[in-house]
């Protein structure tokens, strides 16, 4: 169960090359969605220059629109997998259908739950079978306890690597911001449960220049890791090009969130 009533130790994630929960601070990046071997390679090696062990980027892509790009499939996940080996780093990557479960369980490390999908519960039943981490993203209207419940659904099945992630909310102002970044949420569930708690500051900025103040508030308030999307020509980018932050961009947060992760 996700309480610390009932689990009063952190849970930490070990992976093949991060440790998640045990006091560290974890870094995971890329780009928002794989476009191509050599881009993933090249985003991933600015990641792993900064220190990050986790390569993000999606090849299922859920879309607000079904008539933009919908991610690389198969293709993707392929090049996806040969980056991350290449650099001896993680591969997260989002998974939205159980139908698609099987062939993104043979290339991935972890899998990404995304906002839209915190409750699709057969979905989280699903990967409650397998025995992989999971990095399960608030729903962008659900309550902490709703993400905490919709957790026990993964847990449920007997896999207990989760990792929860606040990527920001709906709130009443979303002009400047795509989303609200619910940064009490971290210091809460910190307290509620014994999973590491991640952040988005990517998704909840939507701008780019927000997605640094934004990420380090996060790391402030107590994450144990934060994502981000890094991008090198981000007027280029096949989605979410606004949101990316460039590879030097990135080192800088890396580098802000280490020193501020060392002071909480
Ligand atoms: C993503 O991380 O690629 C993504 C789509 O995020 P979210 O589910 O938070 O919108």
């Amino acid at each position: 169960q996700a309480s610390r009533l009932f689990h009063p130790e952190n849970t930490i994630i070990r992976t093949k090359h991060s440790v998640v929960g045990d006091g560290s601070f974890t870094k995971i990046a890329g780009p928002d969605s794989i476009e191509s071997p050599e881009h993933v390679l090249k985003m991933g090696q600015a990641v792993k220059e900064a220190g990050g062990t986790m390569l993000r980027g999606g090849s299922f892509k859920p879309r607000t629109n079904p008539y933009t790009f919908q991610g690389n499939g198969e293709v993707g996940l392929k090049a996806h997998r040969a980056a991350a080996d290449k650099l001896g780093m993680d591969m997260v990557t989002e998974i939205m259908d159980t139908r698609d479960i099987e062939l993104v369980d043979k290339y991935t490390d972890i899998f990404q739950v995304g906002t839209r999908n915190m409750q699709n519960f057969s979905l989280l039943k699903a990967l409650g079978k397998l025995r992989k981490p999971v990095i399960l993203k608030r729903g962008m209207s659900a309550t902490i306890d709703d993400l905490l419940n919709a957790s026990e659904y993964i847990a449920a099945g007997g896999n207990t690597q989760i990792m929860l992630m606040e990527r920001g909310i709906r709130t009443f102002d979303n002009k400047y911001t795509r989303n609200t970044m619910d940064v009490s949420a971290i210091p809460v569930l910190k307290q509620l449960t014994h999973y590491p708690i991640l952040a988005d500051s990517s998704h909840a900025a939507g701008v780019s220049d927000l997605v640094t103040p934004i990420g380090i508030s996060a790391v402030a308030a107590g994450a144990d890791g934060l994502m981000t999307e890094i991008h090198d020509h981000p007027e280029k980018a096949f989605v979410d090009g606004k949101q990316a932050l460039t590879p030097e961009q990135f080192k800088h947060l890396a580098s802000l969130s280490d020193q501020i992760h060392e002071l909480v």
